[in-house]
């Protein structure tokens, strides 16, 4: 299996502002952020909005450029990796996005969509490239026929099954899914969410999947990153996070999940107030100002991710309640 993504320490900042007379300021997207995803397994990625999640894709598929840190694919470091390099790393690594029909050219048939990543990249003659264009629409669900049909024919969630079947196209074995079915009715969703799991268990990709939507992120992960003004808060297994939630930001979120027996009641930990600008990060836990269990030392002290107990040292999370 290919697919095993390692990123250490990666940090993107964006300077901000500046003039005649004024200061630029600097925004830190991305803070100091390491984890893991092995080879054919999904890391969902989830936080608010605004919380560096898609600039963290965006780097890990060096579509932007990281200001420290590594990102290494099955032992192949990306950054400073020549022109020729990044345009063969390209086939290895491709990206879903959110909003299927913004994200396919109206002018152009599927059958164009699917083949442009195939001539970019000179694989296979013409007969073959086609022969992978209908393999591509069955494998996602789709009928030859659709072929020469343009995008707004099409519903919203056969769209994102192209979308998808572009970026198969070129055989990747890492995928970033960007709010890949927030777009899609709760129906659709579960059907994309199936489907890309089943491809996932065919083909042996990792996914990277980010999304706002804990539901989602739940059904489709093998481990989860949560994330809060650029860092990530917790991280573990999808179980473990999801049924032993650790830190107070991960409870809130998890509280705000619907549920649909009414017997069932979540505990009232409801976010108070906004999320702070990324501009003016608070001192400390940065998530001091909405914390429900927020103690003195967490204004002053900034705490560190780590084990939250012995014997499970996969399990982190950056706290100082689980500091010693
Ligand atoms: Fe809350 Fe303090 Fe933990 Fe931050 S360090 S999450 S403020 S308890």
């Amino acid at each position: 299996m290919k697919g095993a993504l390692t990123v250490r320490n990666l940090t993107r900042r964006f300077r901000v502002g500046g003039g005649f007379l004024r200061r630029s300021s600097w925004l830190t997207a991305v803070d100091d952020v390491s984890f893991d995803i092995p080879a054919g397994t999904t890391f969902g990625l989830v936080g608010e909005s605004g919380c560096g999640k898609s600039t963290l894709g965006r780097c890990l598929l060096q579509l932007d450029v990281a200001d420290a840190g590594t990102i290494t694919l099955d032992e192949v470091e990306l950054s400073g990796l020549k022109k020729r390099e990044l345009f063969d790393l390209r086939k290895r690594m491709q990206v879903i996005f959110q909003d299927p029909y913004a994200s396919l050219s109206p002018r152009r048939t599927i059958a164009q969509t699917l083949l442009e990543p195939l001539e970019t990249h000179e694989v296979g003659d013409a007969q073959s490239r086609l022969a992978r264009v209908v393999e591509l629409l069955k494998l996602v669900g789709l009928r030859e026929s659709v072929l020469h049909r343009y995008p707004h024919e099409f519903s919203g969630g056969q769209r994102q099954r192209v979308g998808i079947a572009r970026a198969l196209a070129l055989r990747p074995d890492f995928i970033v899914a960007d709010e890949a079915v927030s777009a899609l009715d709760v129906s659709v969703q579960s059907q994309v969410l199936n489907l890309l799991r089943d491809i996932q268990q065919q083909q042996g990709l990792s996914y990277l999947f980010i999304s706002h939507d804990l539901a989602v992120v739940q059904h489709i992960s093998d481990h989860v990153g949560v994330m809060y003004l650029g860092q990530l808060v917790e991280v573990g297994a999808a179980d473990a996070v999801f049924w032993s939630p650790k830190h107070p930001y991960t409870e809130a979120l998890l509280n705000a999940v619907p549920v649909a027996d009414p017997k069932h009641k979540r505990a009232n930990t409801a976010l108070q107030g906004d999320v702070p600008s990324p501009l003016q990060k608070p001192t400390g836990c940065p998530f001091h100002t909405r914390c429900p269990k927020v103690m003195a030392k967490c204004s002053v002290d900034v705490p560190q991710l780590g084990a939250v107990d012995a014997s499970d040292t996969t399990h982190l999370v950056r706290c100082h309640l689980y500091t010693p």
